[in-house]
């Protein structure tokens, strides 16, 4: 089986570090088993999703040298690669499992599915045990009604019964038969949602491992019985643990810079943040903190996830970036430290010579090289 592993972000805003550290992960192990990495872009939510957001979110992963195989900016063979330029294809299969019984046109209104919701409420039962009014209208009548203009979603007509399958990092997970109901496949404004989207990409692109952190593991429940519906063969899933900030809550903008691009206008070292970010949930079988994550190849094994949360700590990833810094010497240490200097410091007027001598001289005293500039005043004040 020939591996094919996607990274699919969605372009709604700057690339955060966890995003950085699945793409990081799924890049490691599609070049460590001989496969391809792929980008896909997850516009469907096109009030949210921008274009600038997306080409940032490109270079970023760029910076970290996370370069894809396939992509909306390189092409490929299983195009496009952004989900807005894949709407008609999204609708027609829904269509399709509608004419196979799996799924079905739905007229509830939001104020009857308001009603629905709070009389479900009232008896203690879930909302979308309701939900299901149009299930078994017989299809001539839903025809008339679209061809009357009346709105509808597309709904999954679940099965109902459990589901089962081994993650990769959390071994096997079951979803109870009541845990979704018949779930919206396409809303009314025609834009299919991002578990119906996510499978049948998954699907046509053939990828054959999807990485993703642990938020989108009760997802996985109404994928499975998706890709059953379109007998499709269910890649292997590998649900990453969460990223928490010190008082042990997901990673947010509270918890400090957690986007990629903060860490790259700071000028951090990238081997620095993918030395750090591959130990965020996963550890090296010789227990090495230090090393060349591109170097891993075949040791980038699924077997060394952690299943708890990782913790996010700026100071460590101070720590790497130190140890990247003083690992550069020269020429390329004076090209990555004269960068964070002010452009007004006498700095930039030395020769490269001095340049190298005075790095050379501070680069063991600073863990970033924006620090470089409070040493300044050493050499240019009497
Ligand atoms: N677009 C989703 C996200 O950005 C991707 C989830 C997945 O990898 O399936 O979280």
């Amino acid at each position: 089986m020939s591996v094919r592993v996607r990274f699919a972000p969605s372009p709604t805003g700057y690339l955060h570090i966890g995003g950085a550290r699945t793409a990081l992960y799924s890049y490691l192990f599609a070049r460590g088993h001989g496969g391809k990495y792929i980008l896909r872009i997850e516009d469907t939510d096109l009030e949210r999703s921008k274009r600038e957001f997306e080409e940032v979110q490109i270079e970023d992963l760029k910076w970290l040298g996370i370069t894809h195989d396939e992509g909306p900016d390189v092409g490929g063979d299983f195009g496009p690669y952004r989900q807005s330029e894949r709407t008609q294809m999204y609708i027609d299969i829904a269509w399709q499992l509608v004419k196979e019984g799996k799924a079905y046109p739905c007229f509830l209104t939001s104020a009857e599915l308001e009603e629905l919701t709070a009389k479900a409420e009232s008896e203690k039962i879930a909302p979308h045990t309701y939900h299901t009014k149009y299930r078994d209208l017989d299809p001539s009548e839903a025809k008339k009604k679209i061809d009357a203009g009346e709105e509808h979603v597309i709904r999954f007509k679940n099965p109902g019964k459990t589901w089962t399958f081994k993650d990769l990092v959390r071994g096997e997970v079951t979803f109870p038969v009541d845990m979704v109901g018949d779930w919206v496949i396409i809303r009314s404004s025609g834009m299919p949602v991002y578990n119906y989207c996510c499978v049948i990409d998954d699907w046509k692109m053939e990828m054959s491992h999807v990485m993703r952190a642990e938020e989108h593991l009760n997802n996985t429940c109404r994928q499975l019985m998706l890709y059953e519906a379109l007998g499709a063969k269910v890649p292997e899933f590998a649900h990453v643990s969460l990223l928490v900030g010190e008082d042990r809550q997901k990673l947010s903008k509270r918890h400090g810079a957690t986007s990629v691009k903060q860490y790259r206008d700071q000028n951090y070292l990238p081997e620095a943040i993918n030395n750090y970010l591959c130990l965020l949930g996963w550890s090296h079988p010789e227990e090495k903190d230090i090393f060349d994550v591109r170097a891993l190849g075949e040791t980038f094994s699924m077997n060394r996830f952690s299943k708890s949360p990782a913790l996010y700590d700026i100071q460590k990833l101070n720590f790497f970036n130190a140890h990247y810094l003083r690992a550069l010497s020269g020429a390329d240490l004076v090209a990555h430290i004269e960068k964070s200097i002010e452009s007004s410091s006498p700095f930039h007027k030395q020769t490269s010579d001095w340049k190298i001598t005075c790095c050379e001289l501070i680069k063991e005293k600073i863990q970033l090289a924006s620090e470089a500039n409070s040493f300044m005043p050493l050499f240019f004040e009497k």
